[in-house]
């Protein structure tokens, strides 16, 4: 591709409305440009690193045995009616009616039409496993549209569903999805953590997200410094608060206090007005209570967390001792696995009532914390046990506190269950000749959004720093004069490279050598190969590694020998 001839309009400034690195970069290396809020023209270089990304996810698809296809974009709303989500998705549905005042909406994603192709087509359990997956342009009403590609209202998904007879059929096909999303975002080139997340709208009972470790990040992860192990925020906080039953107000939030259990005391930990410290509860650390309800937000969420995750050392806590303390309802937390016999005992003399809760185990048999009811509505959790509770598989635990950090959610993995084979009736005939429901798991990558991660953790101030999985192009050949002999030999070398398949482009264009060295810096081509007079009066090309700034020299004369 010579540059002359082609399309990649770079800007020198960065974007007034553009927040993030990768959205400035993106913009600025004539990558992509928006069309309206939360949607974008894809400019050459932009498509190039897109079909890189999304050659990448389909290779690994296919060699996990998925299928590709390729659903609508435009979905009826009836199916969507079937499994309630016509009203429980919200606003980020963008819906319309056809001539015939027929409801539609654009797809966000695409359980109900893939089960509503499966309930057709599929009537015996030989016809499972199966993995269907595409790669497909989703429409979400996002209400913050922003930072680019990075959170798009129209964006490039790769979705796959796989439908098992079994749950057991259905781990293998959640596991071969994950080894997938490792080597993909391996060969991605991206530093990123599988961790653990809740359901959320999607429903089903196993998560992971995949997360691209960046500041700019969107959320907030937990992850333990020492082994792979990782959680959503979510995840985390689904472990942490307060959870009150209905009628009550559902802003109370735990937190975690190392020791201080007086009002004044937590509000002054906290930094907050005592006026939110709705009670001081508990429990369990060492012989102190550890913990404050408060009427939470947002940020005392934040802080909730770093207490919770540095409140170490616990011990179990008699009810005497605990009732000593707070003379408040009796919370009662219990180690991870703890399972309702071994609480009883520690328990001893007292009565569970009716309205004990246990809460964050599929059950009670690994519920790790249990509230005793005296006389009140809320349910607290084990959150100082929060780093054991948090390891889980393929690492065993290792015990290390937790830290938090900041990560950008590039795919997803569910395990759903039979959520929409139930709602939409899709069974197949068992060995026995028995209806029998599917039993499904939803995969996500958003292949857009992963070309602004990999942005955000490679950049310098001149621009982007493509690793070679990613790049538009893995080399730019540099001619400095485009008047004399050095473009004979730059076409020369250009010509070359394109025949041993490597993904050249020839920056000919008439301009002066500080634009160029701008320009192919912005752009980030992991490799430059730059031909001047001087040099080839020297009888040498120079040579950069763009991510390392390493130069060096090869000779003209062989350079074909000399380049590897
Ligand atoms: P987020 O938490 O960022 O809103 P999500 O959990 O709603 O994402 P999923 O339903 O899990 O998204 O969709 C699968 C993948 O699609 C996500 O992991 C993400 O990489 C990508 N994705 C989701 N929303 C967007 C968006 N608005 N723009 C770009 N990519 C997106
Ligand atoms: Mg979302
Ligand atoms: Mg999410
Ligand atoms: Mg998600």
């Amino acid at each position: 591709m010579k540059l002359s001839r082609y399309y990649a309009p770079t800007l020198k400034e960065d974007p007034a409305d553009a927040e993030v690195v990768s959205h400035k970069l993106m913009l600025r290396a004539g990558m992509i440009r928006k069309l309206t809020s939360g949607i974008y023209t894809f400019l050459p270089l932009g498509l190039r690193s897109l079909n890189k990304a999304a050659r990448i996810v389909r290779e690994e698809m296919d060699r996990a045995g998925a299928l590709e296809i390729l659903m609508p974009g435009v979905q009826p709303a009836d199916l969507w009616q079937e499994t309630g989500r016509w009203e429980y998705y919200g606003k980020e549905l963008l819906r319309f009616k056809d001539r015939h005042d027929r409801a539609y909406c654009l797809g966000p994603t695409h359980e109900e039409v893939v089960t509503d192709l499966i309930r057709h087509e599929v009537r015996s359990y030989r016809q499972l496993p199966l993995n269907l997956y595409q790669v497909q342009t989703k429409f979400r009403d996002e209400i913050r549209p922003r930072f680019g590609l990075m959170r798009g209202r129209e964006f490039v998904m790769k979705d796959a569903y796989s439908f098992d007879k079994d749950e057991e059929g259905a781990l293998v096909s959640y596991k071969a999805m994950y080894d997938a999303y490792c080597r993909i975002f391996s060969r991605l080139g991206l530093r990123f953590r599988a961790v653990e997340a809740d359901t959320g709208a999607i429903g089903g009972n196993y998560s992971h997200e995949f997360m691209v470790l960046a500041d700019t990040g969107e959320d907030t992860i937990a992850a333990c410094p020492s082994c792979e192990y990782g959680a959503n925020l979510e995840k985390a906080e689904a472990m942490l608060p307060v959870k009150t039953k209905p009628g009550n107000c559902p802003e109370h939030k735990l937190v975690a206090t190392p020791g201080a259990h007086t009002v004044e005391e937590v509000a002054a930990f906290l930094k907050v007005e005592p006026a939110r410290i709705v009670k001081t509860l508990l429990y369990v650390a060492d012989g102190k209570p550890v913990a404050a309800l408060v009427r939470g937000d947002r940020e005392l969420n934040e802080v909730k967390l770093k207490n919770a995750l540095n409140a170490q050392d616990v011990a179990l806590a008699t009810p005497e001792q605990v009732q000593a303390w707070t003379k408040a309802p009796v919370g009662f937390a219990g180690p991870v696995g703890l399972n309702a016999d071994v609480v009883k005992t520690i328990l001893a003399d007292r009565e569970l009532s009716q309205d004990t809760d246990w809460i964050t185990g599929a059950n009670k048999a690994d519920a790790h914390f249990l509230h005793v009811d005296l006389d009140d509505d809320v349910l607290l959790t084990n959150y100082a046990d929060l780093r054991n509770v948090a390891c889980g598989d393929p690492c065993p635990r290792c015990g290390a506190p937790l830290e938090l950090t900041k990560g950008i959610e590039v795919g997803h993995v569910f395990k759903l269950g039979y959520k929409y084979s139930e709602a939409m009736k899709a069974s197949v005939l068992d060995e026995q000749g028995k209806d029998r429901l599917v039993y499904m798991g939803c995969y996500g990558i958003g292949v857009s959004r992963v070309v602004a991660a990999c942005i955000e953790q490679n950049h310098d101030g001149a621009g982007i720093k493509f690793p070679p999985a990613l790049a538009p192009f893995e080399v730019a050949v540099v001619c400095l004069d485009v008047k004399g002999e050095p473009l004979a030999k730059a076409e020369a070398i250009y010509a070359w490279l394109t025949g041993q398949g490597v993904e050249a482009v020839l920056d000919d264009r008439d301009e002066r050598p500080g634009v160029k060295f701008k320009d192919i810096d912005l752009m980030g081509f992991p490799f430059q190969i730059v031909l001047g007079g001087k040099g080839l009066a020297r009888g040498i090309v120079e040579v950069k590694d763009r991510r390392t700034g390493e130069k060096s020299e090869l000779p003209v004369e062989g350079f074909e020998a000399a380049f590897t």
